[in-house]
């Protein structure tokens, strides 16, 4: 049996077994993702690892439910100065200003709130989101546009509950204003998947392979947003000052 190729199962979940270990005594962990993997030594038979995966069937479903608890939380945000919102990959800290400007700006590193809409704070910042986002975005739309030759109607920039983005048989295509938190590279990855859905409207092997002509690391930057997307703040205040 070659090394390091042994899969268990258990009640449906595969179990990659890594028998590389040195210890006699097996190891179980669980990724971020929430997939399972044993270490062990080589010499220890299969039987007694599923025996011991087995006996670890509790805590495997205790640890999965924590997983999934945590995973439901939303990020909140206080409007108080200091308080840290990401775009475009950057943290920027609020400064809630007496100003007669009667706008949120982003202006020397701060995200600036003027008092006089701070009763709606939350509200103004995802406006702000939503235009600076949009001005971003758009000539980014037209350069991947024309890359994957499709044609959008309108580019717009809203709130879209648990989606990224959206395409819309009309030929408009929507961004969640969350996204705008996202690395450059990843919000181009929203973009461009949404942009090539004009052309392919189904997840089908021909979407793929759109997607994989015009950005050869999709699936790198994929993984990356399915991992960073649920620290997002998406709109949620903090009770404690609301
Ligand atoms: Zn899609």
């Amino acid at each position: 049996m070659n090394p390091g190729v042994m899969t268990l199962r258990l009640d449906g979940m595969s179990v990659p077994v890594d028998t590389g270990g040195s210890s006699r005594k097996a190891k179980l962990t669980i990724d971020r993702d929430g997939s399972l993997r044993l270490t062990a030594a080589p010499d220890v038979e299969r039987a007694e690892l599923e025996r011991f995966l087995a006996s670890k069937r509790a805590w495997i479903y205790g640890k999965l439910a924590e997983k999934e608890a945590h995973s439901h939380t939303p990020v909140t945000k206080e409007l108080v100065s200091g308080e840290g919102f990401l775009y475009l990959g950057r943290s920027y800290q609020l400064r809630i200003t007496d100003t007669d400007d009667h706008r949120v700006s982003l202006r020397r590193g701060k995200l600036i709130l003027p008092r006089s809409l701070s009763d709606s704070g939350h509200q103004h910042i995802i406006a702000w989101y939503c235009t600076t986002g949009l001005a971003w975005l758009k000539p980014r739309a037209k350069d991947w546009a024309a890359r994957l030759r499709v044609d959008p109607q309108a580019v717009e920039v809203a709130d879209l509950g648990n989606k990224w983005g959206a395409a819309l048989p009309s030929g408009r295509v929507r961004i969640h204003w969350a996204t705008m938190q996202l690395r450059p590279t990843l919000v181009e990855y929203v973009l461009a998947h949404e942009l090539a859905h004009l052309r392919e409207a189904h997840h089908g092997p021909a979407f793929w392979q759109l997607l994989g002509r015009v950005m050869p690391d999709y699936d790198q930057r994929k993984k990356q947003l399915a991992d960073t997307g649920a620290s997002l703040w998406q709109g949620h205040a903090d009770l404690r000052s609301s």
